[in-house]
C-alpha cells in the first residue's frame, strides 16, 4: 500500500514536470492527485461541496447557512484536505442533479444523503459510507391502513425524481401511484391535504420532518425501514486518490470524536445517540 503510493507520488510529481516543462495548464491529464480533490484543495484552498437544502438535521439551509449532519462531514473532509470553513462555497443540490454537478465539475464533492449503488458507480465515485440510513414512509398521524410499502397498493406516494427511494417504489411496488417532484419538502402539504397517502425516502430525513415544530402531532414515520441506504461522499470517477484521501479522513474522525461531534450536534440533538462509523466498510473507491 504504502509502496503503491509512494509510487502514484513520484509518478504524479514526474507527470506534473513534464507538464509544467511543455508550458502547459498543470489541470491537465486525469487520475494524478494534481487533478483531483487533493490537487485543487491544496492549490485553491477552496471547495464546492453540493448539500441538500431542506432535509431538517442533515443539510438546511437558512438565510446564507447551511446546518446538519452531511454539512458537518462537510466541513471534516474540507478540514482533513487543508481547506479552512470560510473556504466551502456549500451549493444546494437536488437528487437529481447530483452525478451532472459532480460530472460537470460544478461541485467538487456530493454530500447530500447520497446512497452508494452500482448504477451512480457508472458516472461518480463514492468515499464512504459514513452512514447508513434505510427507506421508509411518512403518513398523517392518524392513518392507521398504512404499515409498510406492501399495504401502498393503489395509494398515491410521493418522492422525489432521481432518487433511489422513488425508483425502489417504481420497481417493486408498482401497484403504489408514484407522484414525483423535485425536492421532498414539496411532498409535505400534499401529504397534509390528503392529496398523497404517504411520501417516502430514508427514515432519517422522514423522522427530521416529523420532529418539525409545525407537524408536530401530524405526521409519523411508519418504522420498518425497507432497504440499505448507505450515504456516501461523491466525487469525479477518476479521483481514485481522492476518494482514499477522503475515507482516510473519515477514519481519522471515527478515532479522533470529531464524527460523534458531529452527530451530537445535529442530528443526535434528538437524545439518538450516535452511530458508530464502521471503518472497515469504508470499501468503495474503484481499485
Ligand atoms: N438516499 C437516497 C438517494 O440518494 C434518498 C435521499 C435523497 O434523495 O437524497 O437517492
Amino acid at each position: 500500500m504504502r509502496i503503491t503510493r509512494v509510487a502514484a507520488m513520484a509518478t504524479a510529481a514526474a507527470l506534473s514536470l513534464t507538464v509544467a516543462a511543455c508550458g502547459g495548464d498543470d489541470n491537465a491529464g486525469s487520475g494524478s492527485s494534481a487533478s483531483g480533490i487533493i490537487g485543487k484543495a491544496q492549490s485553491s484552498k477552496k471547495l464546492v461541496i453540493g448539500v441538500k437544502s431542506d432535509q431538517p438535521g442533515l443539510g438546511l439551509q437558512t438565510g446564507s447557512t447551511y446546518e446538519g449532519f452531511d454539512i458537518e462531514i462537510g466541513k471534516i473532509i474540507a478540514k482533513g484536505l487543508g481547506v479552512d470553513e470560510s473556504g466551502i462555497e456549500w451549493k444546494t443540490t437536488v437528487s437529481a442533479n447530483r452525478e451532472p454537478f459532480i460530472q460537470q465539475g460544478t461541485v467538487d464533492l456530493v454530500i447530500a444523503t447520497y446512497t452508494i449503488n452500482d448504477e451512480r458507480k457508472q458516472k461518480v465515485s463514492f468515499a464512504g459510507p459514513y452512514f447508513v440510513a434505510g427507506q421508509d414512509l411518512l403518513v398523517k398521524a392518524d392513518n392507521t391502513t398504512i404499515t409498510g410499502p406492501e399495504s401502498l397498493d393503489g395509494k398515491t406516494v410521493c418522492s422525489v425524481t432521481g432518487s433511489t427511494p422513488a425508483k425502489r417504489i417504481q420497481t417493486d411496488f408498482p401497484k403504489a401511484k408514484l407522484q414525483q417532484f423535485d425536492a421532498y419538502t414539496k411532498c409535505l402539504q400534499p401529504l397534509l391535504n390528503g392529496q398523497v397517502d404517504a411520501m417516502t425516502t430514508d427514515d432519517i430525513i422522514l423522522a427530521g420532518y416529523a420532529a418539525q415544530e409545525q407537524y408536530a402531532g401530524k405526521l409519523k414515520v411508519v418504522g420498518k425501514p425497507f432497504s440499505t441506504e448507505p450515504y456516501g461522499i461523491g466525487l469525479k470517477k477518476d479521483d481514485v486518490e481522492g476518494c482514499k484521501k477522503i475515507n482516510e479522513i473519515l477514519t481519522a474522525a471515527a478515532a479522533d470524536g470529531s464524527y460523534k461531534a458531529a452527530w451530537d450536534k445535529t442530528l443526535g440533538k434528538s437524545g439518538t445517540p450516535a452511530p458508530t462509523l464502521d471503518t472497515s466498510k469504508l470499501t468503495h473507491c474503484p481499485a
